[in-house]
């Protein structure tokens, strides 16, 4: 059985609709896929209209949040959210909220580039983009404006985290979102939490903290951790006894990696979406 329980569609910064993502993913040979769009639950309805027969379609979302740095300051850390009650107030103000602060630092990152004298037009940009607006959307502009030549290459020096251009956005805290997700009936699984290439690190006993509001698993498997990342994240998810998983963090054509590169093993799976309550997977 193969299972894939991160992918990005243009609900959010990957580039396939969510029918493409659920196509592309039974023409991967996947039994499993994730929808977890950054802060939105947009793309859930097109996907399971477009479930291809015999694929398992788990309704996710991967939420913005922040989490305790390494040296005790302030870092955004991903957290997945499984299948959660769309219908909770309390987490759709939120969804909303971050969304909101997307819009707003997009803009103000598009705008300082703009005063730069760069060929970026904000308002084109946030056109295009959509409602949760991500850096890659500008990576794009950035590509079709001829200023890089690759959206790696925009992400390298302009987008860069701490970069020139950058702005900040306010996240969920850590903690609160872990909360949410399990007043929602869902289950959450920390995102790739050792990809030092996006910046520095969360403080790694900020995990066992979360344990105790709810934190269900670690992502281990992913294109941005290394063996040492992965073999030190098996050791914290058996002493934690947190459920682990491997993912894709599919982007469609933003980024190189395919669905189904790196995958969850079926135990795991079992094991996660025994936890949930809110919604249910859906089989096509
Ligand atoms: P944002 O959500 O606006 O902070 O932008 C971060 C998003 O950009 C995440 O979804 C990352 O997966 C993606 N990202 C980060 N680095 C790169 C890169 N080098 N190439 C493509 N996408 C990236
Ligand atoms: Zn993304
Ligand atoms: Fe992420
Ligand atoms: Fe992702």
């Amino acid at each position: 059985m193969r299972i894939d329980l991160h992918t990005h569609s243009t609900a959010s910064d990957g580039t396939d609709s969510p029918g493409e993502v659920m196509r592309a993913a039974s023409a991967a040979g996947l039994q499993v896929v994730a929808l977890t769009d950054h802060d939105t639950t947009s793309g859930w309805a097109e996907a399971v209209d477009a479930l291809p027969a015999g694929l398992s379609l788990v309704r996710g979302m991967e939420m913005s949040c922040a989490g305790r740095g390494a040296d005790g300051r302030p870092v955004a850390v991903h957290l997945l959210a499984y299948l959660f009650d769309p219908g909770n107030e309390a987490f759709a103000r939120e969804r909303e909220r971050l969304r909101a602060e997307r819009t707003a630092r997009l803009r103000g990152m598009a705008e300082k580039m703009a005063a730069d004298g760069l060929p970026i037009d904000p308002d084109a940009v946030l056109a295009a983009a959509g409602p949760a607006a991500g850096r890659p959307h500008l990576a794009r502009a950035l590509v079709a404006a001829g200023v890089v030549g690759s959206v790696n290459e925009a992400f390298a020096d302009l987008l860069r985290t701490g970069g020139r251009y950058f702005v900040t956005k306010a996240d969920t805290p850590l903690p609160d979102a872990v909360r949410m997700v399990a007043a929602a009936g869902g289950v959450s699984v920390l995102a790739h939490p050792r990809a030092s290439v996006r910046g520095h690190l969360m403080d790694m006993n900020q995990i066992g903290e979360l344990v105790a509001e709810g934190l269900g698993g670690v992502e281990v498997a992913h294109h941005d951790h290394g063996a040492a990342d992965e073999r030190y994240l098996r050791g914290l998810a058996a002493d934690l006894n947190l459920v682990v998983t491997g993912s894709s963090d599919y982007h469609g054509g933003n980024k190189s990696v395919v669905l189904g590169e790196f995958i969850t093993a079926p135990d795991q799976y079992e094991r996660l979406i025994a936890a949930a309550t809110g919604v249910e997977v859906v089989t096509g």
